[in-house]
């Protein structure tokens, strides 16, 4: 096996394609070391990461306070199951309560298994809270939304990709266009049995769609009027990287008065995924006050590893270290100088349509047709250039560094996409 020890990045690839389901289609880059915003190949060439592993990495890529919060955990205990109680999980719990402002957190792992979790949580609560008949619940989505990968989630996706030849699909669904108030009002007055709206407030898979102002806050109250629950899907938006720590902040203790989140919405139920860990982890979790989780009763839900110590001790010092280090602040101060400077380029240059966002989860359209490998092309570009970047859909570039990056390396990853767009 000394062979696997000096692998090229080319002999990475073909191993991956060669024993490996291909589900992805990856950029062709072989990252073998990470430190705060920069990346490595194997060949030893330094990249700006501009995915964050699709905001997982808003801490930075192995920071030393997450990465010694972990080693130190697993040295001294890694796994229990729930079976018994460990001395992390209350302490994880205590804490990320406090810091959202709710009165319970359901430990998961992953994004989808928290999603998973809200939906369960909200058709318990509709029949024994709501009064909702056996199995009529109803749970309103949106178009375009991504919420993950299981075979309920993806029931009420749209992506054909997604969804093609995995039915049959969960029912229980209501499909209605995002960031239309209208549709949600109409299907909220002639559907008595529905029990949840579930929503992200931003869409950042389908390519970073930013909702009219005010909207979130008007669904929300929307909600109440129907006695239904706001689920905010923050897996993405969370953990201060929208400019607060929750994109839907209402819920959360920062106290910036000028900041761009909607402090007018509180979500009935939260969830949290990705940057919970920094990145070090698989750690999600549902959050929502008692009167709704506590038709949760032993039985009813778990997972084997949700809750381990592990994750508790790492998701403590994540969150510590977004307080810390001001990074709500930062993302905040940083998207608008993204913005206005992508902004200016747009109009002198006519591959890019325009720049769109909210703190450090930002956007650029290419000028060109859906299926169109244009951004793809412009990915690989800013590849040889030293940017790591990924197109979302179809046409769309998403920009997302870690929320630690500095305006001086945040100026020069712009002269980077900029130099590099230009030459197309
Ligand atoms: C990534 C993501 C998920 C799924 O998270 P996984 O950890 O990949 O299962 C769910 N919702 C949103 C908004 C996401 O961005």
């Amino acid at each position: 096996m000394t062979v696997l020890n000096t692998l090229t990045s080319k002999e990475a690839i073909e191993l991956e394609n060669k024993y490996g389901a291909h589900n992805y289609h990856p950029l062709p880059v072989v990252i073998s070391k990470g430190k705060g915003v920069f990346v490595w190949d194997v060949e030893g060439k330094k990249y700006y990461d501009f995915l964050s592993a699709y905001s997982a990495v808003n801490q930075g890529h192995c920071h030393p306070k997450i990465v010694e919060a972990m080693v130190t955990q697993a040295q001294t205990l890694t796994l229990t199951s729930r079976a018994f109680y460990n001395d992390q999980l209350g302490k994880y719990e205590k804490f990320a309560t406090d810091l959202f402002g709710f009165d319970k957190l359901l430990p998961m792992n992953t994004g989808a298994e928290a999603v998973e979790t809200a939906l369960k949580i909200a058709r318990k609560w509709g029949y024994e809270v709501k009064g909702i008949p056996e199995d009529k619940a109803q749970i309103v989505v949106c178009e375009n939304n991504f919420h993950g990968r299981t075979t309920t989630i993806i029931s009420f996706s749209n992506d054909p990709v997604a969804r093609k030849n995995f039915g049959p699909y969960t029912e229980g669904f209501i499909k209605i266009e995002y960031d239309n108030l209208l549709a949600l009002k109409e299907t909220l007055e002639s559907n008595q049995h529905i029990v949840a709206f579930l929503v992200e407030p931003i869409q950042g898979e389908a390519g970073v769609y930013v909702p009219s102002e005010g909207y979130l806050a008007a669904a929300k109250q929307l909600c109440e009027t129907h006695n239904v629950l706001f689920i905010a899907d923050e897996v993405q938006t969370g953990i201060a990287r929208t400019g607060r720590l929750l994109a839907t902040c209402g819920n959360c203790s920062c106290e910036d008065k000028n900041c761009s989140g909607d402090p007018e919405v509180k979500a009935d139920i939260l969830i949290l995924g990705k940057a919970l860990s920094g990145g070090a982890y698989p750690v999600s979790a549902v959050l929502a006050n008692n009167s709704i989780m506590e038709v949760i009763k032993p039985g009813n839900h778990g997972s084997t590893f949700g809750g381990n110590p592990i994750a508790a001790a790492i998701a403590i010092a994540a969150l510590e270290v977004v307080a810390d280090e001001n990074l709500a602040d930062n993302a905040a101060k940083l998207g608008v100088i993204f913005r206005e400077e992508l902004t200016l380029f747009c109009k002198d240059n006519d591959l890019v349509d325009s720049v769109r966002g909210k703190g450090l989860l930002n956007a650029i359209l290419i000028n060109d047709s859906e299926d169109s490998s244009t951004a793809w092309d412009i990915c690989m570009k800013l590849r040889d250039n030293g940017l790591l970047a990924k197109p979302t859909h179809g046409n769309i570039i998403r920009f997302a560094p870690p929320l630690i990056i500095n305006e001086s390396q945040l100026m020069e990853c712009i002269s980077i996409i900029k130099k590099t767009i230009s030459e197309f």
